[in-house]
């Protein structure tokens, strides 16, 4: 089937209750795998690139490389752009066939924010392109981020704002969640969660996806969450599996034998994590 409006795939999972999730894919085995996966777990999938990822995997090849796979899914498959804090990059990945961005201006003050935001969804609507904005910030673990501190939680009154004025067709939001693998367990602010989800009508995102226990993930997508994204895990998997696939004596008399043992792996991984998703299809 045709490349899935994303927009349409958190509309559908806002109504079954439940998030679509996302994992940020950067060479064509993840992408392979994203897809394959959600066909073995029956659920739709998105993909989702970074944009400093395109000096090793172009917007335009990867655009075309999950076109081409989604039209012989039996899935739906949505393409999105990860975080972008510039409109240049935005607009090239939306030249280049994007048909979904993120436009995150999350550590900009709250007016530059929204001024940026709606840059960005007034130019995606001219070419039908979904726009998910940030409003709070979900940091980094690496860089040191506090994510257990309330003070750097989403507020429900600005979220409200930021979404009327923006017009965003989704909002990543803060509630105790960080980007990178956790060092401690987190433990999401579930009713910060549903306070925002109460002042919103917009499908919210949630970040920082590695390590969340699987229960929290449950309640969070029960209480608003429609779309999960998951990076770090997944290329940490990946990382493993090369590293296993490459180092094999076997590689010295079939050089190509280490594809099929990366992709499986990530494949099963994928299929697993969907099964989070109570959207089957
Ligand atoms: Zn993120």
């Amino acid at each position: 089937m045709a490349l899935e409006k994303v927009r349409d795939l958190l509309c559908a999972a806002q109504k079954a209750n439940t998030s679509v999730i996302a994992f940020d894919a950067c060479d064509y085995n993840t992408i392979y795998a994203c897809i394959k996966g959600a066909e073995v777990a029956r659920r739709p999938v998105i993909v989702m690139l970074y944009p400093t990822m395109r000096s090793v995997f172009s917007f335009g090849a990867f655009a075309a490389t999950v076109k081409d796979l989604a039209k012989s899914a039996s899935v739906p498959v949505g393409l999105h752009l990860d975080h972008c804090s510039e409109l240049p990059i935005i607009i090239e990945a939306i030249r280049d066939g994007f048909t979904s961005v993120m436009a995150d201006g999350s550590a900009m003050p709250l007016e530059e924010n929204i001024a940026f935001t709606k840059s960005v969804v007034d130019i995606a609507k001219i070419f039908d392109v979904d726009v998910e904005g940030e409003i709070g910030h979900v940091g980094q673990v690496a860089g040191g981020f506090d994510y257990q501190n309330a003070d750097t939680f989403t507020r429900p009154d600005e979220a409200a704002v930021f979404a009327g004025r923006t017009g965003v067709a989704s909002m990543a939001v803060a509630f105790g969640s960080c980007h990178g693998m956790y060092k401690a367990e987190p433990n999401l602010d579930l009713e910060r969660l549903q306070e925002i989800d109460k002042a919103v009508d917009v499908p919210l995102v949630l970040h920082g996806g590695s390590g969340i226990p699987a229960d929290q993930l449950e309640k969070a997508f029960q209480m608003g969450i429609n779309k999960f994204n998951v990076g770090t895990e997944f290329f940490l998997l990946n990382t493993k599996l090369c590293k296993e696939a490459y180092t094999s004596e076997e590689l010295l008399k079939n050089p190509f034998a280490g594809i099929t043992s990366i992709r499986k792996g990530l494949t099963e991984y994928i299929a697993k994590k969907l099964e989070l998703c109570e959207m089957k299809v």
